[in-house]
């Protein structure tokens, strides 16, 4: 392999660039030729390609976002799109690609490696749904920036002796509300994956008031459904003073914290070695700190499990 492409896709995650930089800087050191595919799939698709130096991934370590732009694209779900993205990347000469992105643009890397063009995936999403790695590029990120959120909104809720409700991003998985509750202390975590009942929060809420609890942090993963919602569930059930914050996106943004960037870093070689061995349809990732790769195709036909001890355990240093 000579030449190689990357691009970033589906929702940005702090450090996806300097998962970007290492695959361009890798590349660069093995002598390959490393071009930077903007906009994801549909800029792949428009042959929106240009060649990376290695000036061009320089002081982006530190940076949020993506320098390659993300993008979702319809077209490039469809047999005649991937066709299209192929092309391109044979026109120039590309022949393996680097996709730096969650389990949506897995299966975009999964059909192109079908069709004969092979394909790395690199996960990278705050939200750490992805089966076959401990950790996702941007989770470390995301986690830390709700937890400095959470520690100023409980300087609130001690002063007015409130019960605060925190909405978490995190999609279908609990990760991100899971581990802010251990690491807020929080009263109570209510995630996808083990719903606990209205009737067991609001007890708790109770015994925690008559205990003379100053204030009730909740902390609400997305996917149980609206932190809005459920806030007034909270008021009416409790008569409790009840306030409701939906983090929203600034979870999704930032500098990367040290993990995500040496995290992104090691994921982001790994990605280019497999391609000079000549091998295709892999998600790298990191178990037990150590690097590896599965079959990209396995990776999608696996459901990501939330840690249930780490649950228990935020109960358990709840009560
Ligand atoms: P994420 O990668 O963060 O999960 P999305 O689910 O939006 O984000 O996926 C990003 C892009 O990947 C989509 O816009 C689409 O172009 C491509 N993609 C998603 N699902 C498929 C699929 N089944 N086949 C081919 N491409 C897909």
């Amino acid at each position: 392999m000579k030449k190689i492409g990357v691009l970033t896709s589906g929702g940005d995650a702090p450090g996806m660039n300097a998962a970007v930089r290492a695959v361009v800087r890798k590349a660069i050191y093995h002598e390959l030729e490393v071009y930077g595919v903007y906009n994801g799939y549909e800029g792949l698709m428009e042959g929106n390609i240009k060649k990376m130096e290695l000036g061009s991934v320089g002081d982006i370590i530190q940076r949020g976002g993506t320098i390659l732009y993300s993008a979702r694209s319809e077209e490039f779900k469809t047999d005649a799109g991937q066709q299209k993205a192929i092309e391109q990347m044979r026109k120039i000469g590309i022949e393996g690609l680097i996709v730096i992105g969650g389990d949506g643009s897995f299966r975009g890397a999964e059909k192109l490696t079908q069709k004969g063009f092979p394909c790395i995936g690199v996960p990278g999403t705050i939200d750490n749904d992805i089966p076959g790695t401990d950790y996702t590029i941007g989770f470390d990120t995301a986690l830390n920036t709700i937890v400095n959120a959470v520690d100023k909104i409980r300087d609130t809720a001690t002063s007015h002796e409130r019960t605060y409700v925190i909405e978490v991003m995190g999609r279908d998985a609990g990760d991100l509300a899971l581990w802010a509750g251990l690491a807020n202390g929080a009263e109570t975590v209510i995630i996808p994956e083990q719903e606990e009942s209205f009737e067991s929060v609001v007890g708790k809420l109770k015994r925690g008031q008559e205990r003379g609890k100053k204030h009730s942090i909740i902390i609400l993963a997305e996917g149980v459904g609206s932190g809005v919602e459920y806030g007034k569930r909270i008021e009416e059930e409790t008569n409790m003073d009840t306030r409701v914050t939906v983090l929203g996106h600034i979870q999704r943004g930032g500098s990367p914290s040290g993990y995500d960037r040496v995290l992104a870093s090691r994921l982001g070689a790994k990605a280019v070695d497999l391609l000079l061995d000549g091998i295709g349809g892999r998600m790298v990732g990191i178990e037990n700190n150590i690097v590896v790769d599965h079959d990209i195709s396995d990776v999608l036909a696996k459901k990501h499990a939330v840690n249930m001890n780490m649950y228990k355990l935020a109960n358990q240093l709840s009560i």
